[in-house]
């Protein structure tokens, strides 16, 4: 969007305050400048360079961008970008990110991962009894599984998981091993330019090793390979598909099978599995394939409508006790002790929720879920 047009949004706001009831970070603090309604005042001061607050850019950088508020707006104002865009004026201005955001991007200059990890520990996460026959960029194969930051350092059983399913059911893919960081986490503080670099310089990875098409694991590798690399790069061409979506394929392709239990699970939609990605929908594959081995509880909001888990956009770095009471919040209408996502940030999120409200419930990653639930062939 340009400046032009966001001004012109932004002020076609009527106060409505419907936004209001469908944003978690005005819930949880009943704090208006915490809210769709108070950002867009604040994106309003930013684009026309008035004196704005740290508190103002605070709640800037508290948006988790999970873009529920554009579904409501009774202008169709495109609250989410807006907020992003401002983002990036701020950065321009040198009044963000913020100083939390700057160690992430520098970790990610210096380690390639957005979450302190080691470089040379990116492949921890390797089950063991592939370690010999794993060949890397080597292998022949044109489709890669990126595994992100989040799953090979955060969540690792995510990418374990992922990985171990895929070679049951004789899918054919590689994996790199040195793994970039996707840069949605450089887009999302607003660093366009640095994000831009990084998007481009992975694009020419990509063709170097013939990619034609990517698997991911993570929501936030799946918006960015399929929302913002095609709007960055001009003729970026690699289609990406949700690791899930591909053990749907092999299911119903009888490569795969699994067992029933007694289990009563909750399946929650990470707003970058659904919601915010451009085209394509995830959400009957991960309740079809986990129906096979459960009975699946819903969250209220569910689907399209799905809140966020409290963690998406970096706000854990700004003011990880909003993330605590998001998370909370979700907990709190929970019949069952298990949540189950298809984004390892939600399940790193809920289980620091978890750790932090001394709770009960327990999260999983839906490969971690359903490689337990593998009949043996
Ligand atoms: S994008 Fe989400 S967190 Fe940000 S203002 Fe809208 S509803 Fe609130
Ligand atoms: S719903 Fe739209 S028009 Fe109403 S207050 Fe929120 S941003 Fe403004």
């Amino acid at each position: 969007m340009d400046e032009e047009k966001i001004i012109a949004e932004v002020q076609s706001c009527i106060d409505c305050m419907i936004c209001l009831d469908v944003c978690d970070t005005f819930v949880v603090t009943q704090n208006e400048v915490l809210s769709p309604n108070g950002r867009l005042k604040i994106v309003d001061k930013i684009f026309n360079n008035q004196n704005i607050t740290q508190e103002e850019i605070k709640s800037i950088y508290t948006c988790t961008l999970c873009g529920l508020c554009d579904l409501t707006c009774q202008q169709s104002i495109h609250i989410a970008d807006a907020i992003h865009a401002s983002k990036i004026k701020l950065v321009e201005m040198g009044l963000g990110p913020l100083e939390n955001h700057n160690k992430i991007i520098k970790n990610i200059e210096e380690q390639d991962n957005s979450v302190n990890g080691k470089r040379e520990e990116r492949l921890n996460w390797m089950p063991e009894k592939y370690k010999e026959s794993e060949t890397f960029e080597t292998g022949s194969s044109d489709t890669l599984l990126f595994l992100g930051c989040m799953s090979s350092f955060r969540v690792k059983e995510s990418a374990s998981a992922s990985y171990e399913l895929l070679k049951e059911g004789n899918f054919d893919f590689k994996i790199f091993e040195k793994e970039p960081c996707c840069g949605e986490y450089v887009y999302s503080a607003g660093k366009l330019d640095f994000a831009k670099k990084i998007f481009n310089e992975n694009f020419e990875l990509f063709k170097q090793h013939g990619i034609k098409n990517i698997i991911t694991t993570c929501g936030g590798c799946f918006y960015a390979f399929n929302n913002l690399y095609p709007k960055y790069i001009q003729d970026y061409d690699i289609p990406v598909k949700h690791v899930i979506q591909v053990i749907h394929e092999l299911k119903k392709n009888g490569k795969l099978k699994f067992r029933q239990s007694n289990d009563t699970v909750t399946y929650h939609d990470s707003c970058r599995t659904g919601r915010k990605i451009k085209n394509i929908d995830v959400y009957d594959e991960p309740r079809e394939l986990l129906n096979l081995c459960a009975t699946v509880n819903e969250l209220k909001a569910n689907r399209e409508l799905t809140a966020c888990c409290g963690a998406g956009s970096g706000i854990r770095g700004v003011d990880s006790s909003l993330s605590i009471k998001i998370g909370k919040k979700i907990f709190d209408e929970l019949e069952t002790q298990d949540i189950i996502t298809s984004c390892p940030l939600c399940v790193f999120n809920y289980r620091y929720v978890n750790y932090k409200t001394q709770s009960q419930i327990k999260t999983k990653y839906i490969t971690d879920y359903l490689l337990n639930a593998l009949e043996e062939s």
